[in-house]
């Protein structure tokens, strides 16, 4: 048996919210659902949880992303509560010490962050991806977990983007070429 982990990126209010800064809008409010169920699943299940979340610093001129998409996930902002029912799930939770709450500066929750180190200390090598954005974070975050040798899946229902040709084909490549389990 895998020892698990599972990485909720992104859900925050800029990127699922109406009126966040970098929305997936209807798609990503539908998957709140199951992100919750999951989450509090793997919770339960004494499985480590990680929360990787993206940060930006307000006009970063160094930051690649300023000149791809409007400022997003501000850091010190409300842009970056967890959308939904997951902010209170989270904040019931956060003593725990199998939940690690990250904040990242890149689409990948592996780049420059010491989540690598943290499940190889665990023994993990199966990674569960929910979260947004498909095409993107959970992409990027995959491809590197695919690099790094970990067993990844992916549930297709706690996924979501802005782009919807883009989440179509990120799930193709996720099972055709990164081997993950798309469920
Ligand atoms: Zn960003």
């Amino acid at each position: 048996m895998e020892k698990r982990a599972l990485f909720n990126i992104d859900y925050t209010f800029d990127f699922v919210a109406d009126a966040g800064e970098l929305t997936c809008g209807k798609p990503g409010q539908a998957i709140e659902k199951k992100i919750v169920e999951l989450t509090e699943e793997f919770i339960k299940n004494g499985d480590y949880t990680v929360f990787a979340i993206d940060v930006h610093d307000k006009g970063d001129e160094y930051h690649p992303e300023t000149k791809l998409f409007p400022p997003h996930n501000i850091r010190g902002t409300s842009g970056r509560d967890l959308f939904g029912e997951l902010q209170p799930l989270y904040d019931a939770n956060k003593h725990l010490s199998n939940l690690h709450y990250i904040d990242k500066t890149r689409y990948s929750a592996f780049a420059g962050t010491d989540l690598e180190i943290k499940l190889r200390e665990r023994g993990i090598t199966e990674v569960h991806l929910v979260g947004v954005c498909t095409d993107i974070c959970v992409l990027h975050t995959a491809v590197d977990a695919y690099n790094k040798g970990f067993k990844i899946v992916v549930y297709k229902e706690a996924v979501a983007s802005f782009n919807l040709p883009g989440h179509d084909w990120a799930l193709g490549h996720f099972e055709q070429s990164l081997g993950a389990v798309v469920k």
